[in-house]
């Protein structure tokens, strides 16, 4: 049965398991807005993860093509009625109903970006991303409406984001822009987005970053070892840390110190009364 959902990846938080949800690809809109199936999907999911005794606390919804603002609202309200956190993660400006419903409900909007220049922000983070200055200005007016606002910085690539003046444009603009919370992603680069980067990137920086994924690129996915995402990792910590920016400043991914809102009490959605509600 699809539901519409998938789970992206299952983390801990601070206060419990934190979801990364998205919709499925190739689902319709029509299909996912519903808010029936929405929410059914929803429950379902929650429900498999809770299963094993731990709660989920915490759900971020991805959002990448513009009709998921629809399935996001929806999701949005059902989590909160149901005393989950919800983080809105995305590279996109967001509508003005997903804004205003983000504020309502005590949402954290987890913008990401991966550069300053918008070609290799798009190469990275897909065709429907904005710029990040557009991202940044949505972020100063979430602010002013009280919705805390944190960076997801990344998919981090090596042989870009290590050399000089790389990440440095955009790490200053986030702080310029007053935001201070920032998690660091170091990303796979599959072969898709290795040819749209590098296409993005030109012949040097191109094959700059070829040359640090070489000995992975046969598998099919570019990879990095374990000691080269962590320098990665470190090298930008340094320049983040270097503009006064705070990385995982509550000792998680999910900037739990960011959530102000006054949450409805958990619901649980276990055994029988997982389908309450359900028509
Ligand atoms: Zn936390």
């Amino acid at each position: 049965m699809s539901t519409g959902f998938q789970t992206l990846q299952v983390t801990s938080s601070c206060t419990g398991l934190h979801l990364l949800l998205g919709s499925r690809a190739g689902d319709s809109m029509e299909m996912i807005s519903r808010s029936d199936g929405s929410e059914f999907g929803l429950a379902t999911l929650v429900g498999e993860h809770e299963a094993h005794g731990e709660p989920v606390t915490t759900v971020t919804l991805r959002l990448v093509r513009s009709e998921d603002a629809f399935w996001a609202q929806t999701a949005l309200r059902w989590l909160s009625t149901h005393g989950r956190r919800v983080i809105l993660r995305t590279a996109r400006v967001m509508p003005k109903a997903l804004v205003l419903a983000a504020r309502e409900y005590g949402a954290t909007v987890l913008l990401e970006m991966a550069h300053h220049k918008l070609e290799v922000q798009r190469a990275l983070l897909g065709p429907e991303a904005d710029a990040a200055p557009a991202l940044l200005l949505q972020a100063q007016h979430l602010r002013r409406l009280g919705v805390g606002v944190a960076v997801q910085l990344g998919p981090l690539v090596a042989g870009l984001h290590d050399r000089p003046g790389q990440i440095d444009p955009l790490v200053r603009h986030i702080a310029a822009a007053d935001i201070h919370d920032v998690h660091l992603s170091v990303g796979r680069l599959q072969p898709a987005r290795a040819e749209a980067l590098i296409a993005a990137l030109g012949i040097e920086g191109g094959f700059e970053v070829q040359r640090r994924y070489a000995a992975t690129s046969s598998t099919g996915s570019w990879r990095l070892s374990a000691l080269a995402a962590n320098s990665l990792r470190e090298a930008v910590r340094t320049v983040v840390l270097g503009e006064g920016l705070v990385v995982d400043g509550c000792g998680c991914a999910a900037h739990c110190h960011l959530d102000l809102g006054q949450r409805k009490a958990y619901v649980a959605v276990q055994g029988p009364e997982l389908f309450a509600g359900v028509p």
